[in-house]
């Protein structure tokens, strides 16, 4: 079935603003809530597609997105904003404490206002748990399998909770204030149990007041190739427990790369500064580059220049972003010898009489200009 555009399902028009559009929201979601609508398929459908429009119109950047590219913009890709398909009944509820909390106390909204979701207590989510990797450029090329070490909370073997004698479980506590249009209620989060509804009745002596501990778990991580130093993987749900039977939360994994001996990287691209004397500059000889694994033969043509930069095509690095490997550039360096035997001497100043050796800007090698834009390309 093809989407409806976003503003017709809220009915507001495109230049909307932000309180219009939470305004029209909330009026929905009122009007189609499930605890309103039981088994009503239809309503169901009605208060996902309007939570949906709500959650990308209701942020800049998804709505910046959805205006430019419709709903094929919302669709998540590596690295992009995350699509807003996927939202269950969870997350729903979880907005709800944006649009429904401080809006005139929660009065006549029944069972779901103050940020608390349907049923009450809210689940706390594990924290994130960050870790740093170091690679080589040899991990980078092939991608390589780490197990690793961590401390993390975990669930304590034998704690026994019970409800939160403060809010009986339900998370929230209730005020009614009588006001002179009436009985006014609010509703706001337990201040004993922080929401959850839950308290530790009793715990093992090296358990936290959540009823957690840190343990230490080794995790294996298979990290893609071509990933770079600064990038950071995630594995959901492999961060710390969360409370009270909250879902844990996610590893972050940060890469950082080591620095190759002679090969420095460019985003894809390796180079390597290679230094020739003058003579295999002007016969002609072949040289070895070192490869990430391995080397490779190269020929120096007679006459080479300083500067000449040869391309090794796909001897550089993969990329976890696009297909195939970049390149290896050997950059030349013509080699001047720094001291001389009076021998030697004798024999250059023989040959700085010929023609052939005054530089001649004719026959030099490309421009620097010329060969940055080159390596770019
Ligand atoms: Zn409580």
């Amino acid at each position: 079935m093809a989407k409806r555009d976003y503003y017709d399902v809220l009915g507001v028009a495109k230049n909307a603003s932000e309180s219009e559009i939470k305004k029209a929201y909330r009026k929905l979601a009122l009007k189609f809530h499930p605890d309103k609508n039981p088994d009503d398929k239809g309503a169901e459908e009605k208060f996902k597609e309007a939570a949906e429009a709500y959650e990308v119109l209701s942020n800049q950047q998804k709505k910046q997105r959805y205006d430019q590219f419709g709903h094929d913009g919302m669709r998540g890709g590596p690295g992009g904003p995350g699509g807003a398909g996927g939202m269950n009944m969870d997350d729903i509820f979880s907005q709800f404490g944006d649009i429904f909390g401080g809006f005139g106390g929660g009065g006549g909204f029944g069972g779901f206002g103050g940020g608390g979701g349907r049923g009450g207590a809210r689940r706390v989510r594990g924290t994130n748990l960050r870790i740093k990797v170091k690679l080589n450029l040899e991990d980078i090329v092939n991608g390589v399998q780490k197990r690793i070490k961590v401390l993390k909370l975990v669930q304590a073997d034998g704690v026994k909770y019970s409800d939160c004698a403060t809010c009986g479980g339900s998370g929230q506590v209730r005020r009614v204030t009588n006001t002179f249009l009436g009985q006014m209620q609010t509703a706001s989060t337990c201040p004993t149990c922080n929401g959850t509804g839950k308290t530790v009745h009793s715990k093992p002596k090296d358990a936290d007041q959540n009823g957690l501990k840190r343990q230490e778990e080794v995790v294996t991580i298979d990290i893609p190739k071509g990933v770079e130093d600064g990038m950071t993987l995630k594995m959901t749900g492999k961060g710390n427990a969360g409370p009270f039977g909250g879902m844990p939360g996610d590893l972050l994994v940060v890469i950082e790369e080591e620095e190759h001996e002679v090969l420095k990287r460019n985003g894809k691209n390796l180079h390597y500064d290679l230094y020739i004397n003058f003579i295999d500059a002007a016969l002609g000889a072949s040289a070895e580059i070192p490869l990430v694994e391995g080397k490779a033969k190269i020929k120096i043509e007679p006459g080479t220049q300083s500067g000449k930069i040869v391309r090794l095509r796909g001897k550089g690095l993969p990329s976890v972003e696009s297909y195939g490997n970049g390149d290896l550039l050997a950059n030349i360096n013509v080699w001047t010898p720094q001291t001389l035997s009076s021998e030697e001497r004798k024999t250059l100043e023989k040959l700085r009489e010929s023609e052939n050796f005054i530089p001649s800007p004719s026959s030099r090698d490309k421009t620097f200009f010329q060969k940055m834009k080159e390596m770019f390309s």
